[in-house]
Order: structure tokens, then sequence, then C-alpha cells
């Protein structure tokens, strides 16, 4: 199987969920939770929740990097884009993300240089171009982007560009796993692991949650095909009493991961002692910082951050939705308050967020399917 087309066959994709309907004992009801953004949206976009029997549930996990960000991370950003020399850049994910007085692009309109660009050395073109001002680039993601932050960070070193800084919120998968582990609200039977973040780090640090926790991950890809052959891959492990890491994305994803990926983040980061994610609180060693050797380009060193810290709205219950505990629909302000349009929380704008997801397919959906009042 080469081609989209092929994960998409609707002959396949049938014999598929029969496999599913056959495998799954209705006796027994099974959460798996789809730990990456990226899968929650392509259940939704694909309606593949619609084709599975009602007792599979599917959980959507914390891996939006986007919506685990606490909003006094972008404030402080936002904070260093208003001093008149700095261009504040940023992939476009996060333009719309609120922060307390405002998102990216809010700011951008109230005249800070904001800047949306599509990778880190576009920020380094622009701090080249500009050797009068200071591009900061607010550095976002899992393991999967934090490489190309590395590299350019090596680039920008190797230059002695010193116009040129990162605003590093990259955090890593394996702790923010451990952490909805550990947390007693949660009740899980297997695990679809994320396809992208597994492309860097590979599968052998899931090890520990189907060794020490008795839970099954196969790691996924996105396409639809891609989803259901990774639950037929569950359940067959649930049916079998095993419990291990098996890898569906083959042709994507090394066992081993990216090893020259692995090698620049070694050399540039190294890990936090403890970082807030949205929802999940501290969680120690689950981010990463700037190491001593590249202090000269890391913003939070640079300049002055003032570290703010502030609480959600208080009606908002991203943090719930975000450990899988709610769903989107039932915060109470989805829909009404909270919406694509007049976002409250980063999960109804982020491109992997589930608020957002729900909201496109699911709520639309259901908007669509209401009779018309004449
Ligand atoms: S609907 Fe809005 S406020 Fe509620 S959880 Fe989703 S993003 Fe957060």
């Amino acid at each position: 199987m080469k081609f989209v087309d092929e994960f998409r066959d609707p002959e396949v994709i049938t014999r598929t969920a029969e496999e599913i309907r056959r495998l799954a004992d209705p006796g027994r009801h099974y959460r798996l939770m789809e730990v990456c953004g990226g899968h929650t949206h392509a259940i939704y976009r694909f309606g593949l929740k619609d084709i599975l029997p009602p007792n599979i549930e599917l959980i959507h996990g914390p891996g939006c990097p986007v919506c685990v960000l606490p909003m006094g991370r972008i404030d402080d950003g936002l904070e260093l884009g208003r001093r008149p020399e700095v261009i504040f850049t940023a992939f476009g994910d996060m333009m719309r993300v609120p922060g307390a007085h405002g998102s990216p692009l809010e700011h951008k309109a109230a005249g800070m240089d904001v800047r949306i660009v599509y990778s880190p050395t576009d920020a380094l073109k622009l701090a080249r171009a500009h050797p009068d001002r200071h591009v900061m680039f607010f550095a976002i993601g899992f393991e999967t982007t934090a490489p190309s932050t590395a590299l350019t960070l090596m680039r920008a070193k190797a230059e002695g560009l010193r116009n040129f800084s990162v605003f590093c919120n990259h955090v890593t998968i394996i702790p923010a796993i451990r952490a909805i582990l550990d947390s007693p609200d949660m009740r899980l039977n297997a695990f679809i692991g994320p396809g992208h973040v597994s492309t860097v780090i590979g599968c052998r640090p899931y090890q520990w949650i189907a060794r020490d926790e008795g839970k099954p991950i196969v790691v996924s890809g996105f396409e639809p095909l891609d989803l259901l052959q990774s639950i037929v891959m569950l359940l067959r492990q649930l049916a079998e009493g095993r419990s291990e890491v098996e890898n569906q994305y083959t042709r994507v994803v090394p066992w081993e991961g990216n090893r020259a990926a692995l090698a620049a983040l070694a050399e540039v980061f190294q890990l936090r002692p403890y970082f807030e994610w949205r929802g999940l609180g501290f969680i120690s060693q689950s981010a990463l910082r700037i190491r001593e050797e590249y202090a000269a380009w890391d913003a939070e060193r640079v300049f002055d951050m003032a570290g703010v810290r502030v609480t959600d709205p208080k009606a908002a219950q991203c943090g719930e939705v975000l450990k899988g505990v709610l769903k989107p629909v039932q915060c109470k302000l989805f829909g009404k308050e909270c919406t694509p349009e007049r976002p409250v929380g980063a999960l109804m704008v982020s491109s992997e967020g589930s608020c957002a997801a729900y909201y496109n397919y699911e709520h639309r959906k259901a908007a669509a399917s209401l009779p018309v009042l004449v």
C-alpha cells in the first residue's frame, strides 16, 4: 500500500470494520485513547466513530502541543513582542490562540510586528534580512518539531547570528502519557500511539506502558485504514491477553526512531526539571530547555521574562477535555461562548484540538440534520 487512495478504499474499510465488530466482545466496554490530536481530527473527518461498535469508546488524549500550552507562556511571548525591536514569529497554528489579553493575531491587528513562519529557518532568514531588529521564534511542539528548532539554533550559532532567539515551549510526550495513566479518574484499556512523534523517538520509549502498566499500544498512521487497522491490532492484543508495543505505521516510523533528529535534540536541548501543562499541571522532566552552550539564542535568558501564570476562564473545561475526562461537547462553553470564530480555549482553534474537531465535523453534522423550521 503506497498511495493515499488505497488507505481510503471503501471495500477494505468495510472488511476491516467487520473485523473490528467480530473482535469486539459485546460484553465488554473498550476505552481506547488516541494520544495524538491529528488522530482525533482524522477520526471525525472520516466519520470513523460512526462505523465502530458502540462499546468501543475513543478517548482524546493530550497530544496537541498548542492546546497543552498554559496561557501564561503565550502572554510571556507576547510581552516580549511588545518591545519595538522585536519581530514575533510563530507557526500559523499559534496565531489565534488566546492569551489573557488577546491572541497573537489580535496583537498584530493592534500594531505588534507578528509574522507567520512555516519553519524556524524562515524566522532565521528574517533575522538575516533585518539586522537592526531582533527576531524571536515562539517554538512549540512535541519531539516532532523540536529537531527543526534544534537545527535552526545550530545554524544560528554557526553563523554567529545574534539578533535571533527562540522562546522554547517544546514538550515531550512520554511524561504526559505517564500523567494520564497516574490520573485516578482515568480508566483506559489501550493506546493508539502518536504517529508523528514516533517518527523521531521510535517505538522503544513506549515499552514501559505495555510492560509495567499492562496496556497495549499501537503506533498508528493517520489515514482511515491506518486507524482501523490499529484498532484491530489493539483488539487482538486485548482478546489474547497480550500487552505489547506494536507499530502499524511501519512505512514512516522506524522502531529505533530517527537517529539524526535525536542527535540534534541532544546537542541543543536538555530536560527542564518541571513544566506546567494546561489541564495536567506541573509535570517533571516533561519539556525541553535550551542548553547553556546556546544560551545566547535562548529568549528566556536574553530577555527578562516575567514568567506569567494565568488561570483559564472559570467556566472553561479545557483541562478536563485534555485529560480525556470530558468530551468537548460536555464543556459548558462548547458551541456557545466558545466557537472557532470566538475561541475561549486553544482546543477550539488548533488544527489538532479536539474541540475544533468536534465542532467542525460532529457539531455541524448534527446542526445540518436538524429539521428546518418555517
Ligand atoms: S469548548 Fe472551549 S472552553 Fe470548552 S474545553 Fe473546548 S476550547 Fe476549552
